[in-house]
């Protein structure tokens, strides 16, 4: 099994607990967690601050990783699409994509 990133603090997530959202089926679970992040598998938080909120806890990730993360949310609606690997790879520089540029 592989883990999901919030898009906000960028906390890993087991990815099975999308199937645990209440009241969401998987893919609605997926879509509320590439916007709200974390908020969406924390039901208490959800009662009180709205089923809107979004992940306000403190960032576990630098801003490559996260904007990484997020780039990774954008590739798919599907969770099992997301490569954050590769989209961290493209934000921390490892990805070097001027290699890729040469070569055409
Ligand atoms: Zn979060």
């Amino acid at each position: 099994m592989f883990d999901l990133y919030c898009a906000h603090c960028g906390e890993p997530w087991e990815h099975d607990m999308l199937h645990d959202v209440e009241g969401m089926d998987y893919m609605q679970a997926a879509g509320a967690f590439q916007v709200q992040g974390c908020t969406v598998f924390q039901i208490l938080r959800q009662r009180i601050q709205g089923k809107g909120s979004v992940c306000k806890a403190e960032r576990v990730v630098s801003d490559d990783e996260l904007a990484g993360i997020n780039a990774a949310h954008e590739m798919s609606e599907y969770p099992e699409e997301w490569d954050y690997d590769m989209a961290r790879d493209i934000f921390t520089g490892e990805f070097n994509i001027n290699a890729i540029f040469r070569r055409l």
